[in-house]
């Protein structure tokens, strides 16, 4: 190759990237100060070497496909962080590492043409994108917790009701077309207005949260718990017949009242009333399944609460 200008190799060296020139061999044939710093092969020691006996940790496989790939299609090549976060495992120098440990790399393959336009060699460019990379992880981390944060009920640490719902309704989407079968559970505490009369709204606050660590502590994992209302909360169960719903209901009903919660060195006794349903194959409609475990609670209220009531006992007739 001739330079028609001959500081050439100096504006290279200018550069605020990586590059350098490989032919089919992998041999080095230029190598600037970018990649002089960070690798610690001055252009004097590397020109002229394999590239992958100077970087035997290289994605050899990966990179041989790559200029392959050039050779035959002529075409540049590009690869982002986001496929390949580093090519060469260069130290990013940031003194905050904001959580990376190399710096990340994008990187772009070019074919040099010879004059009968066949590729004769590939420059390699190598872009440091550690900030953008920080920045990036450090949304989607932010979304990540944000989509937590609006998932959960702040008193009760367990899903609202927006959460919930969309879950429930997912589940029984599942459920209709694998015709498999969901359970759900719901439940409002006894004359919680008196808790918090006696009590204060901070009683009550605890008495919501206690609640809800029982339910969590005694549901399954694949069980998904919400806080529907106020004093209101729901439970679909997966994969639940009937006759296990109503084991469960009724447990649920002693870890509720079997044991006061403590409040301020005060036992505070409680109990919820708790209706329950399952679907079927005719029955599998997210809403119906609520209105037929919310009439099964304001039975279990109207038949002097502290109880279990499952729909299926007091649905009419067809
Ligand atoms: P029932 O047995 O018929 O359900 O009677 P109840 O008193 O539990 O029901 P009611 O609907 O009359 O009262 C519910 C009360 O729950 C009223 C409301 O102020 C209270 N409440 C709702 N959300 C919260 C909350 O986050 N914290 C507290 N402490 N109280 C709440
Ligand atoms: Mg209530
Ligand atoms: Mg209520």
């Amino acid at each position: 190759m001739t330079n028609k200008f001959p500081y050439a190799d100096d504006v290279v060296d200018c550069i605020d990237n990586g590059v350098f020139v490989i032919d089919k061999s992998f041999k080095i044939h230029l190598w600037n100060d970018f990649m002089s710093i960070h690798s610690r092969f001055s252009a004097e020691q590397i020109i002229g070497l394999n590239l992958f006996e100077c970087f035997p940790e290289l994605p050899k496989k990966w990179f041989e496909r790559k200029v392959k790939s050039i050779y035959l299609l002529k075409n540049q090549s590009y690869t982002s962080w986001e496929q390949r976060p580093y090519i060469f495992k260069f130290s990013h120098g940031r003194s905050v590492t904001g959580g990376v440990e190399h710096m990340y790399q994008n990187c772009c393959f070019t074919p040099i043409f010879d004059l009968d336009n066949n590729v004769e060699c590939v420059c390699v460019t190598i872009k440091n994108v550690t900030d953008l990379a920080i920045k990036a992880k450090q949304l989607k981390d932010a979304v990540t917790q944000l989509e937590y944060i609006s998932s959960i009920d702040g008193l009760t640490q367990i899903f609202n009701r927006t959460h919930w719902e969309q879950r429930f309704k997912t589940e029984v989407e599942r459920v209709k077309r694998y015709k498999n079968k969901v359970s759900l559970i719901m439940f409002d505490m006894d004359n919680f207005k008196k808790i918090n009369d006696k009590y204060g709204h901070l009683g009550g606050d605890e008495v919501l949260r206690k609640t809800a660590e029982r339910c969590v502590n005694l549901f399954r994992s694949v069980d998904v718990i919400g806080r529907y209302g106020g004093e209101e909360f729901c439970v679909f169960l997966p994969e639940t017949n009937i006759e296990n719903t109503r084991n469960v209901a009724e447990k649920l009903r002693h870890a509720i009242a079997d044991t006061p919660v403590h409040y301020e060195s005060k036992e505070i006794f409680i109990s919820a009333s708790i209706g329950f349903t399952c679907s079927n194959k005719e029955k599998n409609n997210y809403e119906a399944l609520l209105k037929e475990a919310d009439e099964a609670l304001y039975t279990a209220k109207k038949n002097g609460r502290n109880q279990c009531v499952n729909f299926l006992d007091i649905a009419p007739e067809d």
